[in-house]
């Protein structure tokens, strides 16, 4: 390709040019990258200015929606604690041999990554032991 051949050969001689007097070329550099910037400066700013203002606008909040959220992020933490506490139980259990992993789904039968889903994590002994297919296939269902 001709083009790439040029513009290699051009590269080639900017830098030796460079190489013969680098603090000019340097100068240059730093001057068009100073030159640049004042020159966008305004706009840049205008549109970085415009750009919060926009994302302001979109989350802004009514006082209902604020209180929808603080409700949201209780529940949230609340339901994660359960279910860290959840998982936690049953490690126990698994360890203490009080629960028994079966080696098989209880959806496919497969013999592969089967862990246990909850229901219901209040209820940390209620699961239902699947593959990891099934399981993603059940969370999904569900929303
Ligand atoms: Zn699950
Ligand atoms: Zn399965």
């Amino acid at each position: 390709m001709p083009r790439i051949y040029d513009k290699e050969k051009e590269h080639e001689r900017y830098l030796k040019k460079k190489a013969k007097d680098p603090e000019r070329y340097n100068r240059r550099s730093n001057e068009n990258t100073k030159r640049y910037r004042a020159k966008n400066k305004d706009k840049t700013r205008e549109q970085c200015r415009r750009y919060a203002k926009e994302r302001r606008k979109k989350h802004k909040r009514t006082p209902e929606q604020l209180e929808k959220e603080r409700v949201y992020n209780r529940n949230y933490k609340r339901k994660n604690k359960e279910k860290t506490r959840t998982h936690y139980l049953v490690l126990i259990a698994l360890k203490e041999g009080k629960l028994i992993k079966p080696q098989k789904c209880e959806k496919c039968g497969k013999e592969k990554n089967v862990h246990g889903h909850h229901e219901d994590y209040t209820k940390p002994y209620e699961i239902i032991w699947l593959c990891r297919e099934c399981h993603g296939f059940i969370h999904r269902k569900k929303i």
